[in-house]
């Protein structure tokens, strides 16, 4: 609420100063805005280690390939977190369930790497199948869909049977691949109706593949997307019984 406030404070001096330095006779200096000065981060690295960046100086390290403290079972008993940790990655424990971040988020940046089985088994769902859920709620697939046909709004960077990808930009199975996402959080009205929706765009690879696209509702299996006011939520990953690896899990809330 804070935040908000300077932000909606910040932008109404600026507008106002703005509109005061208008003379009637424009120049260059005119149209020329110089406060609010944007904040410096310092970027993260292209490294050996990981495929995408490493975390810049104002991000939340969800996952630095040491240990899973910032995580915690998803199931309704809570705990510690079930997967295994090695060589800088996490990954999926067949059958024992979902994790999530103990933090929640509202609207952010996220960017997380992934890598399906080198070895690759089973076919259409069923091949490295996990998931990116935004809030706990809305998943963002992960699968193998390199030379695996699956039905399109199933296979990896879809909204998982809501939106297909603009493009399929997958790696092979046991490449590292990276997610970029920005996402910003529904917004409810006091019925509890959705005003805004959801919205995420998703760079996978270094390729737009899904563009401030509108998330309609959860994501289930099995029938239509519903609507559940909420508010801040995790982020969750699924276990889909498949060995799925994660690394370089960062996150940046705006
Ligand atoms: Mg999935």
């Amino acid at each position: 609420m804070k935040k908000l406030f300077i932000t909606a404070f910040g932008l109404t001096s600026a507008f106002a100063s703005y509109a005061q330095l208008q003379p009637a006779k424009q120049t260059p200096e005119s149209s020329e805005l110089w406060d609010p000065i944007p904040r410096i981060v310092t970027a993260g690295k292209p490294s050996s280690a990981v495929s995408g960046f490493t975390a810049p100086s104002d991000a939340i390290v969800l996952f630095d390939g040491k240990n899973l403290d910032k995580w915690v079972s998803a199931k309704s008993n809570g705990g510690a977190a079930p997967w295994i940790v090695g060589d800088g990655a996490m990954t999926v424990a067949p059958k024992s369930g979902d994790i999530q971040t103990k933090e929640t988020f509202g609207d952010y940046q996220l960017h997380i790497e992934f890598r399906t089985p080198a070895k690759v088994e089973g076919s259409s769902q069923g091949r490295g199948n996990s998931g990116i859920f935004m809030q706990g709620i809305y998943e963002l697939q992960v699968l193998d869909s390199y030379n695996n046909r699956t039905y399109s709004n199933g296979q990896a960077g879809s909204i998982y049977k809501q939106t297909m990808p603009l493009v399929n930009a997958s790696n092979g199975p046991g490449e590292w691949q990276t997610y970029d996402v920005v996402y910003t959080a529904p917004h409810f009205n006091k019925d509890g109706q959705m005003v805004i929706p959801p919205y995420i765009t998703v760079i996978h690879n270094g390729v737009l593949i899904q563009n401030h696209t509108a998330i309609q509702g959860t994501t289930p299996y099995v029938g239509q997307p519903t609507v559940t006011p909420h508010g801040r939520g995790p982020i969750k990953l699924q276990d889909h019984n498949n060995t799925t690896s994660f690394r370089n899990i960062w996150i940046r809330e705006l």
